[in-house]
């Protein structure tokens, strides 16, 4: 089942819950099949990688997690907090994203 979404890759969203609740970052990536989003220094793991080809260097590397997006809110620069988002149809048919709080565009 796909899930209904409205964040979009370069979103900021703030954590709602769980350790890492508070913390503020940029989705990177987001899956709809899982309606999970991989976020910024968010759910880092880190990662021993070995050199495979030469020049390459191996090591620890660090590698987000995705999360379920229901723990996540879209970020409101102008409310300084996490927000709801709407969708708005315009006139020719596209979507506006606004938000919930303020009415703001984004
Ligand atoms: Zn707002």
């Amino acid at each position: 089942m796909l899930t209904k979404m409205k964040l979009k890759k370069g979103d900021t969203v703030i954590v709602n819950t769980g350790a890492e609740k508070g913390k503020k970052g940029t989705i990177l990536d987001i899956d709809r099949k899982t309606g999970k989003v991989t976020v910024k220094d968010i759910n880092v793991r880190t990662k021993h990688v070995k050199a495979r080809k030469q020049g390459q260097e191996s090591g620890i590397i660090k590698v987000e997690g995705p999360i379920y997006a229901s723990k996540v809110s879209y970020f409101c620069e102008k409310c300084g907090k996490g927000v709801r988002l709407g969708v708005k149809v315009n006139e020719d048919g596209t979507k506006s994203r606004y938000c919930k709080s303020c009415n703001e565009m984004k």
